[in-house]
């Protein structure tokens, strides 16, 4: 068998993400599955690098949505959702998955209910992109001990090349039979 080490000349992609801009790419990423016009939200739970689960602000299941329905407003804000947070705290809920000492990537600094929902779960750090209104979270998250890092802005790009990789072939009339 001949076996020749090819190296790349250019080393390593300069897009490739460490691993919190990773993770929050993909929080920001589960944000566009969000149902409510008011808010996109987004957050992944992770666990020693692997993903527990993820969530974004969304009805109940089999709710109507704020974009079809109308939001439903009390004291200026919208109540129909749950908050992407807690969506993956309960996600995580219903597999039966641990969240102790988990990691959360959030989109937006949590609310105060959120916050505090995270610590009870067993979250011990926290990275966000940016601030939220009227949030007592920083104050939760000292009390607790929890790790709190303010990231800037991962960028919005998603870099997959089909069309320059040796090994792929785009299809030529893409089509899915599944009733999804
Ligand atoms: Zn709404
Ligand atoms: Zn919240």
């Amino acid at each position: 068998m001949d076996i020749t080490v090819v190296k790349c000349s250019s080393g390593q992609p300069a897009n490739r993400p460490p691993w919190d801009v990773y993770f929050l790419k993909l929080a920001m990423l589960a944000s566009e599955r969000a149902t409510c016009p008011r808010m996109h939200c987004g957050c992944v739970l992770v666990h020693d690098r692997h993903v527990v689960s993820t969530g974004y602000n969304g009805s109940l299941p089999g709710s109507p949505h704020c974009y079809t329905d109308g939001c439903l407003v009390v004291d200026g804000h919208c109540v129909r959702t749950n908050h992407a947070e807690i969506n993956a705290i309960c996600q995580a809920a219903r597999h039966g998955l641990s969240l102790l000492g988990a990691t959360a990537y959030i989109t937006n600094m949590p609310c105060t209910s959120c916050a505090k929902a995270l610590i009870a779960a067993g979250i011990i750090r926290v990275v966000v992109f940016s601030d939220y209104h009227n949030t007592l979270a920083e104050h939760f998250f000292t009390e607790a001990k929890v790790e709190l890092c303010r990231l800037p802005m991962p960028e919005r790009t998603i870099h997959y090349e089909l069309e320059k990789y040796s090994s792929a072939r785009p299809f030529a009339e893409p089509h899915c039979d599944c009733e999804n």
